[in-house]
C-alpha cells in the first residue's frame, strides 16, 4: 500500500501534520520508535505542557536564520494552536503569559492529540524506528525492522536529540543527511551550566532570585532575571535555561565565559540598607547578620569565598570586608568550565537548515514531497512554550501542504 504521506516522528510536530493532512483526505501512516506517541510531551513545563505564550519578539527564536518561523507563527501562532485544541475539545488556559491545557496535565494533551488521530485515517505503527530512507521515482520509501513503506511523501518530524530517553536520538540527521541537507552545528541547550570553583557545595540546593548575566571574553552576551538553582556542579533554572545558548556557542569557540549573579536584583538600596541596619544590630556576628538579607547557605557561601570567618562580630569587621560582602552580593561571579549534556538538556540547537527548505511550506528545496517540521530543523525557542508552539506551527503548515496535494 502507498500512503499519502509517511510521517516519522509522533511527538508533537509529527502528530500535527498526521491529523491535519488527514483532515484534508490525504491517508497517512505515522512512525514512531517509542511504544507511545507523544513520551515527550508528557514531560514538558513539568508535567503541565507550556504549549504556547502570548509575547512574541524576536528574541525569541534562535538559528542560523533567527527570523525564519516567524512568518508561519502569523499564518499559524497562538489564537490558531487555541481554535485548534478547542475543536478537539480541549482548553487552553494562560497565566502571566504563559499557555497551558486548561487541566495543567500534559498528558491531556498527548491523549487529546491520539484521541483525534484514531478516527482519522491514520495508520500508527509504534516501536518502529525509520532506519533508512531514499525515494526511487515518485516513491519515498522508508526502511526499519525489516520492513519497508512507501509513500507519495515524506516528513521527517524526528525532533532533536535532547532526552533519548523520551524519544529523539538524532536519527533524523541522518535521515535528513541521506537525503543531501546540510545539518548546522548542533548542541544541547535550555541546560545547566558548570562552573568552576570548589564553593559549590557551600551553596547547593538554594534557589534564589537573581540576574544573570553573561560575558564572554568579559563582553557581555546575555541577561534574564528570574530563580536561579544553585546545583553540586554550577547553576540551573530557568533564567540559565535562558542564557545557555549564548554561554555553550561561546564556550565551543573557545572564549572565556563568565557569569555574574546579583543575588539581589529587587534591592536597590542595599548598601544604604545595610549601613543603616549595622548601627542598630551590633550584637549579630556577620553571618547572623548577612542572613537578614540572603539565604543562610548563600551568605556562608560569600563568607568563605572571601575569606572571611563567619562569627566575627558585625561591629568588628573591617569596613574593607563589609564592602566586599556587598559587592559579591551585588557581583557572585562565576567561572563556566562547561555545561550538561543531551540526558538534561531541553532541546537541541542547530538542525535541518531552513536555508534548504520552502519558507512557506517546509518542503525540500531539494527533493519534492519531503518535509521537515519542530525540533528537527535549526529553530530553537527559548523557555516558555516556544518549542511546542513552533512544533505545532511547523507541524501544521507542513500537513496543511500535503493536504493541498492533488496529484494523486
Ligand atoms: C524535559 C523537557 C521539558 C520541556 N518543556 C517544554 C515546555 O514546557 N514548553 C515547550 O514549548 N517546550 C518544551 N520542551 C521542548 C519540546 O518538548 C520539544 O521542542 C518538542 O517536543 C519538539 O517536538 P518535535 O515533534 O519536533 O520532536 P519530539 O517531541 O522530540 O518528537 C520526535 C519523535 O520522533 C520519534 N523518532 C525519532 N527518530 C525516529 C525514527 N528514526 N523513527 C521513528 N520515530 C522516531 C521520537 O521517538 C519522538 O517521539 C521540553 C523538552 C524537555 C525534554
Amino acid at each position: 500500500m502507498k500512503y499519502d504521506a509517511i510521517v516519522v516522528g509522533g511527538g508533537p510536530s509529527g502528530m500535527m501534520t498526521a491529523i491535519t493532512a488527514a483532515q484534508r483526505g490525504k491517508k497517512i501512516l505515522l512512525l514512531e520508535r517509542m511504544e507511545k506517541l507523544g513520551k515527550k510531551i508528557l514531560a514538558t513545563g513539568n508535567g503541565r505542557c507550556n504549549l504556547s505564550n502570548s509575547y512574541l519578539d524576536e528574541g525569541c527564536y534562535r538559528g542560523e536564520q533567527p527570523g525564519f518561523p516567524y512568518r508561519l507563527l502569523e499564518e499559524f501562532g497562538l489564537q490558531e494552536l487555541i481554535q485548534f485544541f478547542e475543536s478537539l475539545g480541549m482548553l487552553m488556559t494562560e497565566t502571566q503569559g504563559y499557555y497551558y491545557p486548561a487541566s495543567f496535565q500534559a498528558s491531556t494533551v498527548a491523549e487529546t492529540l491520539i484521541g483525534k488521530i484514531k478516527t482519522l485515517p491514520i495508520q500508527v505503527e509504534t516501536g518502529f524506528e525509520a532506519e533508512t530512507a531514499d525515494k526511487k521515482k515518485d516513491t519515498f520509501r522508508v526502511y526499519g525492522n525489516g520492513v519497508r513503506y512507501e509513500g507519495k511523501n515524506l516528513v521527517l518530524a524526528a525532533g532533536g536529540c535532547a532526552q533519548e530517553k523520551l524519544g529523539s536520538n538524532g536519527s533524523g540527521y541522518r535521515l535528513a543527511r541521506g537525503f543531501h541537507h546540510r545539518v548546522t552545528d548542533t548542541f544541547p541547550a535550555l541546560v545547566a551550566l558548570e562552573g568552576k570553583g570548589s564553593y559549590f557545595q557551600w551553596t547547593a540546593g538554594v534557589r534564589n532570585t537573581c540576574r544573570v548575566t553573561v560575558y564572554a571574553n568579559g563582553e557581555k552576551i546575555a541577561a534574564e532575571k528570574g530563580e536561579v538553582q544553585f546545583t553540586k556542579y554550577g547553576i540551573s533554572g530557568i533564567p540559565v535555561f535562558q542564557v545557555s545558548r549564548y554561554a555553550i556557542n561561546a564556550l565551543r569557540r573557545k572564549k572565556k565565559i563568565t557569569v555574574m549573579l546579583d543575588l539581589m536584583p529587587d534591592m536597590p538600596t542595599l548598601k544604604e540598607t545595610a549601613e543603616e541596619f549595622r548601627k542598630y544590630c551590633g550584637y549579630k556576628n556577620t553571618e547572623e547578620f548577612f542572613q537578614g538579607f540572603l539565604n543562610k547557605k548563600l551568605v556562608y557561601g560569600i563568607l568563605k569565598r572571601l575569606g572571611i570567618r563567619p562569627e566575627i562580630p558585625i561591629r568588628k569587621l573591617p569596613a574593607k570586608d563589609f564592602r566586599n560582602i556587598l559587592q559579591m552580593i551585588r557581583r557572585f561571579e562565576i567561572e563556566i568550565s562547561g555545561y550538561k549534556g543531551y540526558d538534561m538538556a531541553q532541546i537541541t540547537a542547530g538542525g535541518v537548515s531552513t536555508r534548504e527548505v520552502v519558507p512557506e511550506t517546509l518542503e525540500s528545496k531539494k527533493l519534492r514531497g519531503l518535509y521537515f517540521t519542530g525540533e528537527l530543523l535549526d529553530v530553537d525557542g527559548t523557555c516558555g512554550g516556544y518549542n511546542l508552539q513552533w512544533a505545532f506551527t511547523s507541524g501544521y503548515i507542513a500537513g496543511r501542504q500535503i493536504g493541498k496535494d492533488d496529484t494523486n
